[in-house]
């Protein structure tokens, strides 16, 4: 299918499909069941998976950037990492080159809004559809077909936004707990690199950003991590390979259950 006609396509399923009731009401309808157990529990969210393998997948945020972003994808590449980035459609528009070395360096990657918005009332549903939308359109541009991922801004999610993610065909991902490097803070480079080497469990999703403002850390915490984390035994995979290897332990699981 033409992909201008499947974005045309998905937006009027999201307007039609979703038409009636207010974002606001639909957050006061039952504020205190819809958290993280709730979406994960449908499989409708993730914030990390559980597998028996020794994967971890690294996430950036908010680029591309054009100093910052080729810097990261130098370091990856000498690890063999294969990551997750999450890109503003806007900074998508201005650096295709940088975005194409991404997917072509093998890493994945995925909507992160046209620009930056924090999705939270009064923000209509018609805008939060076009602010992925738009963004999906550059990442086609990009790589030829969708993304299958979505972050939101600042992690803030209710069940509307992903009602609208999951019918557009994004699934909403978000980080561990105990991985969100606060690297756009510049905390320093020890305390990035500590926060993730001593925290790392298998199936982690770890947060950081690959544009902040002001002298990024991020890059020279990876020369750190990368090769500690490779040699407890771990390998980098992308968000939809971490997935993909939680449905085979889900799957294993149910084979065990069954004899
Ligand atoms: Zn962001």
């Amino acid at each position: 299918m033409n992909a201008g006609w499947r974005v045309a396509t998905l937006m009027l399923a999201v307007y039609c499909g979703l038409a009636g009731g207010g974002w606001a009401g639909r957050v006061q309808a039952d504020p205190a069941v819809k958290n993280r157990t709730y979406f994960e529990q449908r499989g409708e969210m993730i914030w990390e998976v559980a597998t028996d393998q020794k994967v971890i997948a690294l996430t950036f945020d908010d680029g591309p950037d054009p100093a910052e972003t080729g810097q990261i994808l130098d370091v990856l590449r000498k690890f063999n990492a294969k990551c997750t980035f999450f890109a503003i459609g806007k900074r998508l528009a201005e650096y295709p080159d940088i975005a194409r070395r991404v997917a072509q360096e093998g890493h994945e990657l995925a909507n992160h809004t046209y620009n930056h918005v924090y999705f939270k009332p009064p923000i209509s549903k018609k805008q939060v559809a076009e602010e992925l939308v738009l963004t999906e359109n550059e990442i086609v541009k990009i790589t030829g077909r969708h993304s299958r991922l979505f972050r939101p801004p600042g992690g803030m999610y209710d069940e509307t936004l992903v009602e609208i993610s999951n019918t557009l065909g994004l699934k909403p991902v978000l980080w561990s707990w105990h991985q969100d490097t606060r690297d756009w803070n510049r905390p320093g480079v020890w305390n990035i690199s500590q926060k993730v080497i001593r925290n790392a469990r298998s199936g982690d999703i770890v947060l950081f950003h690959d544009h902040v403002y002001g002298e990024s850390q991020t890059r020279e915490a990876l020369t750190i991590i990368l090769p500690e984390l490779a040699k407890q035994g771990y390998r980098f995979v992308t968000v939809s390979e971490l997935i993909g290897l939680s449905e085979t332990q889900q799957a294993k699981n149910r084979r065990n259950l069954a004899f």
